[in-house]
Parts: structure tokens; C-alpha cells; sequence
């Protein structure tokens, strides 16, 4: 393989190739109809202004225009770019005291009265100025973005007062342009109740309601909407009204639901018709059943899992019975699962939530493109979807989610253009 370049992401870079070959690799489409990972062994695809043109086994490709760019990827595979469908990585600080005090055996309380939580996240986060919160989310976006991801979601959450909330996704839509990462945006307003509300429940549910999601609206700057339904969050009738409040304005919304107690998240989420419904290790049987009715993809988030030490595994079997999707994602944040590698996190869905290492794969590709609505554009290896694709050194795709975050990304390709080449 060259080590040529063709970005559209650093400065010097030109536009991509109108015209790209990728040849002589083995490709994980993720279609569904085929085997698991819908494989083309002996394949190639052709790129065609950002998009897809064609793909599937070499000896049938078309021949290209003479000035085509051609990249021998000798043998390695190819699947579509990672989609990252759940993350916040936007935040000021970061908790790595907390961490310690943690396992010095802190507990809770004491973390809290040492200034420790999701409230300081909030306190660094409001302190932050927008290039300090830039410069820190792109360092780890990129990271992400060298481990195979091509789209990511990020929520705010971390403001919990309109400027800041409107800063929080300001940065993540810059932070899409300085990388070449897409991103989606998402308004997490009803992520905790911000101290200066504290015994105003009501008050904060209708500043988020009546203020943050118009004003992200009229910035544009919203895809979706998200709550956190939770004993130590939002009710599920607080979720509900700022469901309303964003179904009324035109966005899809979204739930961290069930993760630590039952609240019926599951079914709140599928009553409200939401593209997803988040965490869900404690969601019931009547829930799961709702999503598979709403169409309510499953978002799993096994860094959390993992980082809590929590051992309560999500209905896999019943979403499997029922039909309900299953998505996978890093869930990248601060306080519960600073995970900044989407490849160790197939490894973790499959060792925690025994998830096969194909739903595991899919569950970043195709499903986690359901998630975010983009299923038409990206998530698998199709002719005429966006030329968004990652190239692997392994000689299988399950070794993604074998390697415990080993397997090696050696090159991403997003709308055409190769970021990054490993010879
Ligand atoms: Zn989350």
C-alpha cells in the first residue's frame, strides 16, 4: 500500500481522488442476507465521487478510467467506517482523582463531599473556553478516529444552562470539521439537575424544555434530543415532557434508560417512538417488547459496564427473541466510561454482554447508523452510500473483537478521501 494521502483533512491536503480503486482485500460489508459479515473474499471496491460506486469480488470489477488512483491493500479487510452512536466527549477536567479515590476506597459520599461526581465535570465544563474544550475533544476524537471511526455522536450534558449547553455542541460540530470525523449532535439538557436548581425540579425540566431546545433549534445546532431516566436523574414523566418539547420542535429523541434500576426507560422510550433507547442492563421483558414494536434500537454501552464494576448484563437474549436491534458504542465520558477505543469495545460487548463478535461489529456499523437515522448514507458496504470504510491487519473480522484491542486499523477512508495509510 502507498503511503500516499489524499485528506480533505490536514491543511496541505488536496480534494479526494474523483476516482478510487481499492483492490486485492477481503471486505466485511455487513449486509444482511449473506453470511454474518456479509463477506466478499477476494474483493474490491470503487469510489466514486465520495461515494460507493461498486463493490464485490475483483475479477468482476469494471474497469476504471485510466487516471484512476488504485491502493493495493494486500489482503487485509475492509469494513464500513466505524459509527461511534453514543458519546460525550465534549467536557472540561476530567475525573482521574476521582478515579483514585475510588480505589483507595472512597465511597460515594465521600466522593461527593470531595467535590467529585458529574458535578464537577459541570463546574470544569462551565469554566472551560471554547478552544480549551476544542483542543481537548479533538485530541480524543482523533483517537477515536484512528481506531476505524468515521461518524460519532456527541452529547452535551455538561453545560446544564443554555450558553454552555450551546457551546458544548458548538464544539462538537467544529470538532467535525478540524478531524473529518462526521458528526451528530445531540442535546443532553436533562442530563443531571444543576445545582442551581436544586429543590426547582420543575423549573430546570421547563428551562429545557421552553429555553435550551429552542434555542439549539433556532442555532441548528441539535440532531436529537436525549434524557437521562434515573433515580439519580430525571423521572420518566420529566423525560416525557422534554420528549414533547422535542418532538415539537422536529427532533428525534433518545434515552439513557434502565442502566442502574428499572424505571421503564425501555418502554418510555418506545412510547415517545425514540430511535433509541440507551444502557438498558436493567430493562424488563414489557420493555424490550415495546422497542420491537417502536422500531427502538437497543444502544449498548459495555465501557460503563465495565468501568463501574457492574456485572447486571442487558437483555441480549430477549432483544434477540423480539427482534430489537442491538447497537454498540463507547459511551465515552468522564465520570462512568472513559473508553477511547472503539475496537476495545467490541472486545467488551462480546466478553460482558456476550454479544458474537459479528453483532458486536455490526452493532458499530450498520445498527449504529439505524441509531442516528443515517442508515441510507452510511453503516455498510453498499453501492451508493458514502465512501466511509476502515481497513484492518487481520485475516479474519472477528479477530476486531478477539484482540483485546489489538487488531490494527491501517488505513480509514471517509467520503472518498484515505486519512490515514499504514504501509
Ligand atoms: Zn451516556
Amino acid at each position: 500500500m502507498t503511503g500516499r494521502v489524499f485528506p480533505g483533512d490536514s491543511e496541505e491536503a488536496g480534494s479526494p481522488p474523483a476516482t478510487l480503486v481499492l483492490r486485492n482485500a477481503h471486505l466485511a460489508t455487513m449486509v444482511p442476507g449473506g453470511d454474518a459479515y456479509g463477506t466478499v473474499r477476494d474483493g474490491a471496491l470503487l469510489l466514486q465521487d465520495g461515494r460507493i460506486a461498486w463493490v464485490g469480488p475483483e475479477r468482476d470489477l469494471p474497469p476504471a478510467e485510466p487516471d484512476a488512483d488504485v491502493l493495493d491493500l494486500h489482503g487485509r479487510w475492509v469494513t464500513p467506517g466505524l459509527v461511534d452512536c453514543h458519546t460525550h466527549l465534549v467536557f472540561g477536567g476530567d475525573r482521574s482523582g476521582e478515579f483514585e479515590l475510588r480505589l483507595q476506597g472512597a465511597t460515594y459520599e465521600e466522593i461527593a463531599r470531595a467535590g467529585g461526581g458529574i458535578l464537577s465535570t459541570v463546574r470544569a465544563t462551565r469554566a472551560a473556553r471554547e478552544d480549551d474544550l476544542l483542543a481537548s475533544g479533538r485530541a480524543r476524537l482523533e483517537l477515536l478516529a484512528r481506531r476505524g471511526v468515521t461518524t460519532v455522536e456527541i452529547k452535551s450534558g455538561y453545560g446544564l444552562d443554555v450558553d454552555t449547553e450551546l457551546r458544548m455542541l458548538r464544539v462538537a460540530r467544529a470538532l467535525g470539521g478540524q478531524t473529518g470525523v462526521r458528526v451528530q449532535t445531540t442535546l443532553l439538557g436533562a442530563h443531571a439537575l444543576p445545582p442551581e436548581y436544586e429543590g426547582d425540579r420543575a423549573g430546570y425540566v421547563r428551562l429545557v424544555c421552553d429555553e435550551m431546545i429552542p434555542a439549539a433549534v433556532q442555532a441548528g445546532l441539535a440532531d436529537a434530543v436525549d434524557a437521562f431516566c434515573e433515580e439519580i436523574a430525571f423521572t420518566p414523566e420529566e423525560c416525557g415532557r422534554v420528549f414533547d418539547a422535542a418532538t415539537a420542535h422536529g427532533l428525534p429523541v433518545r434515552l439513557h434508560a434502565d442502566q442502574r434500576t428499572d424505571q421503564g426507560g425501555a418502554a418510555l422510550a418506545a412510547r415517545h417512538g425514540a430511535r433509541s433507547a440507551d444502557h438498558l442492563e436493567h430493562a424488563g421483558e414489557a420493555g424490550v417488547r415495546a422497542m420491537a414494536a417502536a422500531g427502538t434500537i437497543a444502544v449498548l454501552l459495555p465501557g460503563a459496564a465495565h468501568f463501574l464494576r457492574d456485572d447486571t448484563v442487558p437483555p441480549v437474549a430477549a432483544f434477540r427473541t423480539h427482534g430489537v436491534p442491538l447497537a454498540v458504542a463507547t459511551d465515552l465520558n468522564p465520570g462512568s466510561s472513559p473508553l477511547l477505543d472503539p475496537v476495545l469495545t467490541l472486545s467488551l460487548a462480546c466478553l460482558l454482554f456476550r454479544l458474537t463478535p459479528e453483532e458486536a461489529l455490526s452493532g458499530m456499523t450498520r445498527v449504529a447508523a439505524q441509531a442516528l437515522g443515517l442508515e441510507a448514507e452510511i453503516g455498510t458496504l453498499e453501492p451508493g452510500k458514502l465512501a466511509d470504510l476502515a481497513v484492518w491487519d487481520v485475516d479474519h473480522p472477528a479477530e476486531l473483537a478477539y484482540w483485546m484491542g489489538g487488531a490494527t486499523c491501517a488505513a480509514v477512508v471517509r467520503g472518498g478521501g484515505v486519512l490515514t495509510v499504514r504501509e
